[in-house]
């Protein structure tokens, strides 16, 4: 942060030491401590519940917010307390987000002032943007005699007669800028200064309004009476890809727009949904703002400003939107509401779905679900009446879902070597030669998940983690995806020393290039991952590409499944159905129905036929059954009868202690004992500690605790007990508490 540039909004903030303070407010700073600590307001410094503030701890200076008084307050003597340094002039987060603050702290178990920090996490936002000097025209001051360079510039400010930037000007008129100082020095403009640029232009929200189709209209009318009704409301739509959800839920934007409320939309990829902007653009005139981790800090800080002056009226964001301090926010909508991308696990370990029906409840306003494969939690509470329910069942207009089969890889096995099923191979052959597009999905990055020594059987670990290494072979590195520990592929074996005996086992997408340009030596194949070189920009534009029909074989990870819209795609293979089913996670069957479905639905978005194969060795699988029979609510009445069965979420709970340290022995002592101090219950089980399946990341040593309630029952507390009661932890033994844990790992 910027100290220099702090200043009060309420005159001389430094208080000297002989100025005696007159009062003492609770501030909430950003540290992982049990609650706000207490500072004496300063003589003729003005602060309220709210207001972001400087404050001493320790020998440091730190943001804090000023707190909700507590009993506390009117027992401490104000001269004992350390003065709050300065108040920054920045409007106030308000109760509603104070409140969310507390809850989302007590929900997960965190200390306050680490909530808070996701709030106050743009420290060169508190200070108002600086204003910009410009020109002021004067017309009337007109030389009488003027160079055809000055004549420009007056034929562009006799038309724009409102005030300039001198660039702007210069640029707008193609003059250089010593003709607009030589102007400005006969005095043809006043010197003023500008407010500062929004960083998006104020949407439009009649701009062009689609024709709904009669089913979408009735969604929208939905959707636009919670709008209109100014209370909390939870409405899940459920329609598959391609239905107009996102159509119909800019509707809902606009009513709140309309209301001179902000709306909040928030997407799993952000980084990613360049064509979510574009489309957000072509409906309102103007962009959101955008909220993710991949944004330059310049920008960040003058949305984070912008929000909380509520010059920014919309915002597509990633989870941590959810922390922005709107100023007068009416409307959150959370597209693809099943996505797991949605849970944060490290640090604050949050859902954001979840917290955000938390937020519209305290904030007294809307939230719409969005979702074609909605999570079991959102179904159960529709089912349940607690969120009002909107079907959009078939796709908008001459779209067809794709036609769906499974592919037996038992009976129609790959080539040796290989990984693509012919049958597979002969569809996607098909599709390129009509000059249509096919899709091979494989959610592992890398060239093969294992590489082992021919000789001596050696496997390639990773020495920080219990985790095999990756071969990346464009990279020509080995590496870990957990802690990022990378090395470069060895020649010979380091076990046995035999050179050139290395394989590597099973595929990941590197892998599956070789083997398409094998088969279609003459297509344009196209590879998209995550860690690939050129990060989420150069993404942008391989999608781009894709969409435009610059590629025939697009081979991806996750990533090309979620939301895009490929008109000429009409083959997708998935190549190994299977991967999720196996991981002992109480939501694997949920999540691969969820992933497979959004996956192949990114055929067929334009009425040509359209196939999505689904190579399995499981083909009987429920999951695999339902995806190929398009009866959905089979699928999801199985499935939510089993987990009433298990008492699994939503109809029991979950929590998970993660206990790790860098002895082996001691950690799992450490997680014994506190199993050992759980208090008897009766609604609620304690199960472990088990080793984690990630046994060991980034050189700790991982156990975990299982806490399984009904559906009832206060883990929160439940857990807090059994803290208090344990030991304290020591040296590097370390718990994370995890409600509803959405990883097992
Ligand atoms: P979903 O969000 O359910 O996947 P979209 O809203 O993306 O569906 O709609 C799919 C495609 O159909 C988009 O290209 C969208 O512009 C188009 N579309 C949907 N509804 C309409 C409509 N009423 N008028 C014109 N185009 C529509
Ligand atoms: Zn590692």
């Amino acid at each position: 942060m910027n100290h220099q540039s702090v200043r009060s909004a309420i005159g001389p903030a430094l208080t000297s030491e002989k100025e005696k303070p007159l009062a003492v407010v609770p501030v909430l700073v950003p540290l992982p401590v049990p609650g706000p600590y207490s500072y004496a307001v300063p003589d003729q410094m003005n602060v309220s519940p709210g207001s972001i503030v400087q404050v001493p701890v320790g020998p440091r200076q730190v943001p804090g917010l000023v707190w909700d008084s507590d009993e506390t307050a009117g027992t401490v003597d104000p001269a004992k307390l350390r003065p709050i340094t300065q108040v920054f002039d920045c409007p106030p987060v308000d109760k509603t987000m104070r409140g969310f603050i507390d809850w989302v702290a007590a929900w997960t178990l965190t200390p306050p002032g680490l909530v808070a920090r996701m709030v106050l996490r743009v420290p060169a936002a508190f200070d108002p943007e600086p204003w910009v000097p410009a020109l002021q025209p004067m017309p009337e001051m007109k030389p009488e005699r003027l160079t055809p360079a000055r004549k420009r510039v007056f034929e562009l400010i006799e038309d724009n007669p409102g005030a300039w930037t001198k660039s702007g000007l210069a640029h707008a008129a193609g003059v250089s800028a010593s003709v607009i100082d030589g102007l400005a020095k006969a005095g043809t403009f006043d010197p003023v200064m500008l407010p500062p640029e929004p960083v998006v232009a104020a949407p439009d929200t009649g701009r062009k309004r689609p024709e709904l189709t009669p089913l979408q209209a009735e969604a929208a009318d939905t959707l636009r009476t919670a709008v209109a009704a100014d209370a909390y409301s939870a409405t899940l739509i459920d329609g598959v890809t391609g239905s107009g959800k996102t159509e119909v839920y800019f509707e809902a934007v606009a009513a709140a727009l309309e209301k001179e409320r902000q709306a909040l939309i928030l997407l799993p990829e952000i980084a990613l949904t360049a064509a979510f902007l574009e489309r957000f653009h072509d409906r309102f005139g103007a962009r959101p703002a955008e909220w993710h981790s991949d944004m330059a800090p310049k920008m960040r800080e003058k949305v984070w400003r912008q929000v909380a002056e509520g010059r920014v009226r919309v915002v597509a964001g990633a989870r941590s939107a959810l922390f922005l301090p709107y100023k007068e926010l009416g409307l959150i909508v959370i597209d693809e509401e099943h996505d797991q991308a949605y849970k944060q696990d490290e640090r604050v370990f949050y859902n954001a779905r979840d917290m955000a029906v938390v937020r519209a409840h305290l904030g007294n306003l809307p939230i719409v679900l969005a979702s074609a494969t909605p999570s079991i939690e959102s179904r159960v509470n529709a089912e349940a009446g607690r969120y009002g329910a909107v079907r959009l069942a078939s796709r908008f207009g001459e779209a067809a879902l794709p036609d769906l089969r499974t592919i037996d890889m038992r009976k129609h096995p790959p080539a040796r070597g290989g990984f693509l099923s012919p049958v597979l191979l002969k569809a996607v052959g098909r599709a390129i030669e009509r000059g249509e597009q096919a899709l091979l999905f494989l959610n592992r990055r890398g060239y093969a998940p294992l590489t082992l020594c021919r000789v001596c059987g050696h496997r390639f670990q990773c020495p920080n983690c219990s985790a095999w290494l990756v071969e990346h072979r464009f990279r020509r590195q080995m590496q870990c995806h957990h802690c990022g520990h990378a090395e470069p592929v060895p020649e010979a074996c380091p076990h046995c020393g035999t050179l050139d005996h290395l394989v590597a086992c099973g595929p990941g997408v590197e892998r599956l290039v070789e083997e398409v340009v094998h088969h279609f030596p003459d297509a344009r194949t196209v590879m998209l991952s995550s860690d690939m070189p050129g990060g989420a920009k150069r993404l942008r534009l391989e999608l781009d590409a894709i969409a435009k029909g610059e590629a025939d074989i697009v081979i991806g990870t996750q990533l090309v499944a979620k939301g895009h819209h490929f008109p000429k795609m009409t083959v997708v293979g998935v190549v190994d159905a299977d991967i999720g089913l196996t991981n002992g996670d109480p939501r694997s069957a949920e999540r691969t129905f969820q992933l497979l479905h959004q996956v192949t639905g990114r055929a067929g978005r334009t009425g040509e036929q359209s196939l999505g194969l689904i190579q399995t060795y499981q083909p009987e699988h429920p999951v695999m059954a339902a995806l190929v029979s398009g009866d959905r609510e089979r699928f999801y009445e199985r499935e939510i009868g089993e987990r009433q069965r298990a008492g699994l979420p939503p109809f029991g709970r979950l929590a998970a202690l993660i206990i790790s340290g860098e002895d082996k022995a001691e950690t799992e002592k450490y997680a014994r004992s506190l199993r050992a101090a759980a208090p008897p219950s009766n609604e609620i089980d304690m199960l472990g500690p088990a080793e984690a399946p990630l046994a060991l990341i980034r050189g700790r040593h991982r156990f975990r605790l299982l806490v399984h309630g009904d559906r009832k029952a206060d883990l929160q507390a439940y857990i807090k007990d059994v803290i208090a009661a344990g030991p304290k932890p020591r040296g590097s033994l370390r718990v994370q508490v995890d409600i509803d844990p959405q990883s097992f790992l």
